[in-house]
C-alpha cells in the first residue's frame, strides 16, 4: 500500500509501505476513505519533535472495515467507522469514567500512521464507532473531523465547563480552536470570543458561532478579554495552542472560579505557582478522550446538525502529501484532507 513517511525535517514522502495485517485478535483492518494532516504533525515535520528513523505519519481516520480479528464482536467488515487517535478498550475503570485517551490499554494510533491506504486499528470493539449507514460522500470530511479536531475541541469545551449563558474565550485559531467555537455554540454558550489574527480563520470562527474577535496576544489579549467582560474574564477558556504564552493567556483570560480546558500539546510550558494560585481557576486538559464523544458527534453530523468538515480548506490526493504539509506549515491551509 501507499503511505506517508517522514524521513527528516521537511522531508515527507508518499511511499510503498507493507500492507497491515491482523496481529492481535482484537484488531481490525480498515481501508481509509479519508485522512488528514494535524497541527501536531507539524511538530515532527518542523524538527521540533526529533525523529530517529523514517516515521509513518497520521492519526486521524475514517474508513471501511476490511477485516476483523477473531475476538472482535461488534465491528464487522463492510461497516463505515470513525475512531480516535488513541485505541482504547472502553471497558476499564478509566474508560468507564470517560477518559479513554488514558485507557489502561491505550495505544497511540500515531505509531501506526493513518496517512495511508490501510491501517490496523487495535482494540477495534472499544475504539471504533460505526455510522448507522454508509455515509454520503459529502459527510466524510465532517466524520473525519470528529476523529480528532472536533472531538478535541469538544472535550476542551466540556473541560472548560461551557454551559448555556456562559462567556467563552478561545485561545488558538487552528482547526481545534475554530471547532471548539462550534462545540461551545452547541453547548449553549452565549458569547464566544475567538483570539485570532487571521482573517480566514476569524471568518470560519464567526460562521461556527464566534461573537467577538480579539487580535491581541499574551497579557494584552487577556486584558482585552477582561475588558469585554466587565473586567471579570471569561467563565470558560479553551487553550488550543500549547505554548507558554498561550497557556498564560488562557489562565489570564479566565475569571476566578472559571475553568480552562487545555488541549494544545504543551511545548516547554511551565506554570508559575504563585500566578496559578491567585488566578483561582479550574484546569483540566490532556489528550482528548474523543471516544467519549464519538456517538454523539456522529449523530449530530449524520443528522446534518453540524458541519465541522468546513474546517478542511484544502483537499489533495495522498500522493501529494508533501504539498499538504507545506500548505499547513506556511499557514496557507487551516487543515488538509487527504484522499488515499
Ligand atoms: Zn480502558
Amino acid at each position: 500500500m501507499h503511505g506517508a513517511v517522514l524521513y527528516a525535517p521537511y522531508d515527507i514522502r508518499d511511499v510503498e509501505r507493507p500492507d497491515p495485517t491482523i496481529i492481535e485478535p482484537t484488531d481490525a483492518i480498515i481501508r481509509l476513505s479519508a485522512t488528514c494532516i494535524c497541527g501536531s504533525d507539524l511538530w515532527p515535520y518542523r524538527g521540533i519533535d526529533p525523529i530517529s528513523e523514517p516515521t509513518p505519519m497520521g492519526h486521524e481516520y475514517v474508513g471501511i472495515v476490511e477485516e476483523a480479528g477473531s475476538a472482535v464482536t461488534t465491528i464487522k467488515p463492510g461497516q463505515f467507522v470513525v475512531g480516535s487517535f488513541f485505541a482504547s478498550d472502553n471497558t476499564c475503570p478509566i474508560c468507564q469514567a470517560g477518559y479513554q485517551s488514558r485507557c489502561v490499554h491505550a495505544e497511540p494510533i500515531g505509531a501506526i500512521g493513518t496517512q495511508a491506504e490501510y491501517a490496523r486499528i487495535p482494540l477495534a470493539d472499544g475504539t471504533l464507532v460505526a455510522t448507522p449507514d454508509i455515509p454520503s460522500d459529502d459527510l466524510i470530511p465532517s466524520l473525519l473531523a470528529a476523529s480528532d479536531v472536533l472531538g478535541t475541541g469538544w472535550f476542551a469545551a466540556v473541560a472548560a465547563d461551557v454551559a448555556p449563558g456562559r462567556t467563552v474565550a478561545v485561545v488558538g485559531d487552528g482547526a481545534v480552536g475554530v471547532l471548539a467555537v462550534l462545540a461551545a455554540k452547541q453547548l449553549g454558550a452565549e458569547r464566544i470570543i475567538i483570539m485570532s489574527r487571521h482573517e480566514d480563520r476569524q471568518k470560519l470562527a464567526a460562521e461556527f458561532g464566534a461573537t467577538d474577535i480579539v487580535t491581541e496576544r499574551g497579557d494584552a489579549g487577556a486584558a482585552q478579554v477582561k475588558e469585554l467582560t466587565d473586567g471579570l474574564g471569561a467563565h470558560s477558556t479553551i487553550e488550543a495552542v500549547g505554548t507558554q504564552e498561550s497557556m498564560m493567556q488562557a489562565i489570564g483570560s479566565t475569571r476566578p472560579g472559571g475553568a480552562v480546558g487545555y488541549v494544545g500539546v504543551p511545548h516547554e510550558v511551565a506554570l508559575p505557582g504563585e500566578e496559578l494560585f491567585f488566578a483561582e481557576v479550574h484546569l483540566l486538559g490532556g489528550p482528548a478522550p474523543v471516544r467519549r464523544f464519538l456517538p454523539e458527534l456522529i449523530n449530530l453530523i449524520c443528522n446534518r446538525k453540524i458541519n465541522p468538515g468546513r474546517v478542511f480548506d484544502l483537499e489533495l490526493p495522498l500522493s501529494e502529501v508533501a504539498a499538504g504539509y507545506r500548505a499547513m506549515d506556511d499557514r496557507r491551509a487551516i487543515k488538509v484532507l487527504l484522499r488515499p
